[in-house]
């Protein structure tokens, strides 16, 4: 059975209680994060502590612990639950009340987080997977992550109907980033991808990424590129916390490049492995 966190206590599953007026269950009112864990230790835990708070920011909820007490929670989460590889799914509403619009004036937020085992996705990293390009229909704070996913989760779906891991959304021409991942095309040696701005979600897996291009001397342009772009680049992957460096070898049913992963997607999926065994060890 395994342990939850309920804001600042440790609770079986079946003690958890929700109110039917919680803020996240009628609006959507919150944010999340997914931490990775590898051989018991949280991956880049103060990159993704340091996005929530953020995103708490960006929606004007004040977490009601230090980053330092934050972590120690996720910490002992994992410890407790004796997970070895897999996540910490963390969430936070604005809490309950009296079901308004306008932010209520003295709810406490509520805090859930608990953690699940998953083994890393290698069989599909080395065939590299499928995306169907879809329309971005999400709002325009996509820099937030958020609990309101259904642009997400409708995209998702339709590239999951039609055969495909991942949906690539494009507002008109321009590719965004992945329902829940970012994008990435590589021509000519150089890797594209869109700037983080309010378009996008700004993942902890991407500026890994970025890092280790600028380690392996591979040229980074954050600029967005078009779906006939994308279409036309030698190589294309898709990054996130449980998919680490993924390629995409086929778009719309159109082979990318070879048809199969990359070479420098190859030289990327090493360099992050060998860099989450560094992280693990130290
Ligand atoms: C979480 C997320 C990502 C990936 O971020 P990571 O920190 O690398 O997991 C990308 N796009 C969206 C929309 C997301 O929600």
């Amino acid at each position: 059975m395994d342990w939850i966190l309920h804001n600042d206590e440790f609770i079986r599953e079946e003690e958890l209680n929700i109110s039917k007026e919680d803020r996240g269950y009628q609006f959507g009112d919150g944010i999340y994060e997914v931490i990775r864990v590898y051989e018991g230790n949280l991956f880049t835990a103060e990159e993704h502590i340091d996005r929530f708070y953020e995103s708490a920011e960006k929606i004007k909820v004040i977490i009601p612990y230090t980053k330092d007490v934050f972590h120690k929670l996720m910490y002992d989460l994992v410890e407790m639950n004796e997970i070895e590889n897999g996540q910490v799914y963390v969430q936070l509403t604005r809490g309950a009340y009296t079901r308004q619009h306008q932010f209520p004036s003295d709810t406490a937020p509520v805090l859930i987080a608990y953690p699940k085992k998953l083994e890393r996705p290698l069989e599909l990293m080395e065939t590299g997977v499928h995306a169907k390009f879809i329309e971005d229909i999400r709002w325009l704070r996509c820099d937030i992550k958020s609990l309101n996913l259904l642009g997400n989760i409708l995209a998702k779906q339709e590239a999951y109907e039609a055969g495909c891991f991942e949906a690539i959304l494009h507002r008109g021409e321009v590719v965004t980033e992945g329902s829940s991942s970012n994008m990435y095309g590589l021509k000519n040696g150089v890797l594209y991808t869109h700037p983080a701005s309010n378009l996008i979600l700004n993942g902890i897996t991407r500026r890994v990424i970025l890092n280790l291009c600028a380690d392996l001397g591979i040229e980074v342009q954050e600029l967005a590129f078009t779906k006939t772009q994308a279409l036309e680049m030698d190589e294309f992957f898709m990054s996130s916390t449980t998919t680490e460096v993924m390629p995409i070898v086929q778009i719309d049913g159109q082979q990318i490049g070879e048809g199969v992963p990359g070479e420098l997607t190859r030289k990327l999926q090493e360099a992050f492995e060998a860099n989450l065994k560094l992280t693990v060890k130290s």
